[in-house]
């Protein structure tokens, strides 16, 4: 007898069976369309409200009805495996509900979060801002200020996001800011923007590589005035932090000091993100596995070649290593401290494993699977931005390096 389990309840397999037959029915039909297109797949999105899987209720339950942490990654992994352009697109509130949840009063939590997602007759969009120009890796060093005009309890925004998964078509934006630039990352907060706040615009829509549904593109904030009660967690705790930051300016500095808003809500949606990218592996190596068994070649299926089944027992194995990676990660992160920085060991490996699959996928395909008339190529585009958003490669190795070692490695 045994309390080590991996197996999932029922309400687990039915949600993983719910969100997998509309990745079939809807999503994957939908996928290389709307990858040509490079828009964002409003009918898609209202599909998926229309079921309850774009919506507050649906994020909520997931996030914080499971006691397990594992129903998010589950359902992230079938949506995913139908398309991750798409499945961004619908999951992309998600990054601001999460910068929310992990910066904001409860209040906040639900007065704001179902503002990122609408109802089904009318779906809204949240979008979560870190990044800048000049500071991806480097949240510590955003330019975009925040100065408080006590007169008004308004806070005034201004400066430049980049990258943004739904800005500028968001309803709800998420910013972080620096307060006080001086303390760097501890000298920040998150900002509320509510829906058709003046001086908010969208910059240059990117032009991408993968994921091509998935909206991205640059936020201005000039002048943007948001009222007092915008300020994720409220002014007594934001003073109470710079204050204690200002303290402890002259102090030696500690590998694991300091929470910046932007890495709280990181460490926390790192599993997620880590399972979107196994959804991606598994549609390539699944799609492989088949493609092996039917494809002849010197008169007999390429599958009997060792070289090819070997490739595909190890993209099975890969995937399964890193989903259980995930499965750890958002186990811990619901019913224990990550100790080693499991949250970031899962989705360096995910991200790794989404490339090395989709792209060993194409060359079990040969000359078909550089094509766009099969999907692998696209899967392939697709798997890249794993290695790069919500932390690249190499952040997840340097958060992991210090949480290993206890020392501030630059
Ligand atoms: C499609 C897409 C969607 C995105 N969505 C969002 C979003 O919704 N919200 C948001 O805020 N951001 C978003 N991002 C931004 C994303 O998080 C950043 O691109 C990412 O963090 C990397 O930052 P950067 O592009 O500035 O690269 P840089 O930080 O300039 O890094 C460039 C290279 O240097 C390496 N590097 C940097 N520092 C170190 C170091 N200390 N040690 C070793 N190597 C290092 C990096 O690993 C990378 O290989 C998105 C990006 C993309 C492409």
């Amino acid at each position: 007898m045994s309390d080590f389990s991996l197996a999932l309840n029922e309400d687990q397999l039915q949600i993983q069976k719910w969100v997998h037959d509309f990745a079939e029915d809807v999503v994957r039909p939908a996928a290389e369309e709307w990858d040509e297109r490079e828009e964002f797949p409003w009918p898609i999105v209202e599909e998926a409200a229309k079921i309850g899987l774009y919506s507050f209720d649906f994020m909520a339950n997931a996030m914080m009805g499971d006691a397990s942490g594992l129903t998010l990654p589950l359902a992230l992994e079938e949506l995913f495996w139908g398309d991750a352009g798409i499945g961004l697109a619908i999951f992309g509130s998600g990054l601001a509900a999460a910068g929310i949840a992990g910066n904001g009063t409860p209040e906040q939590m639900m007065e704001w979060v179902p503002q990122c997602y609408g109802t089904p007759d009318k779906i809204a969009l949240g979008a979560f801002c870190v990044s800048e120009p000049d500071a991806g890796s480097d949240v510590s060093s955003l330019r975009t200020r925040a100065v408080y005009d006590e007169a008004k309890d308004e806070w005034v925004l201004n400066g430049t996001k980049a990258w943004i998964t739904n800005g500028g078509i968001a309803d709800v934006h998420v910013v972080v800011a620096a307060v006080d630039p001086e303390l760097k990352g501890r000298g920040q907060a998150s900002f509320i923007v509510p829906p058709g706040t003046a001086g908010l615009s969208q910059g240059q829509k990117y032009k991408k590589h993968g994921i091509r549904a998935s909206h991205t593109a640059e936020v201005v904030l000039d002048d943007v005035r948001v009222p007092g009660s915008c300020l994720l967690g409220g002014k007594d705790k934001l003073d109470e932090k710079l204050a204690k930051a200002r303290e402890a300016m002259n102090k030696p500095k500690h590998a694991t000091s300091g929470k910046q808003p932007a890495m709280s809500t990181f460490e926390a949606t790192r599993p997620a993100v880590g399972a979107q990218a196994i959804g991606i592996a598994r549609a390539a190596y699944e799609y492989a596995l088949q493609y092996a068994q039917d494809r002849k070649a010197f008169g007999k299926p390429i599958i009997m070649n060792q070289a090819i089944a070997f490739t595909l027992a190890d993209m099975a194995t890969e995937i399964d290593a890193a989903r259980l990676l995930v499965w750890r990660a958002a186990w811990m992160a619901r019913n224990a401290e990550y100790r080693n920085a499991e949250g970031s060991m899962s989705k360096l490996k995910a991200g790794r494993v989404a490339v090395w699959v989709t792209e060993r996928a194409i060359q079990i395909l040969g000359g078909y699977g550089y094509v766009r008339e099969y999907p692998v190529e696209r899967f392939h585009r697709d798997a890249k931005i794993y290695d790069i958003f919500e932390g690249t490669e190499q952040i997840q190795q340097l958060v992991i390096a210090r949480a290993i070692s206890g020392l501030r490695i630059e």
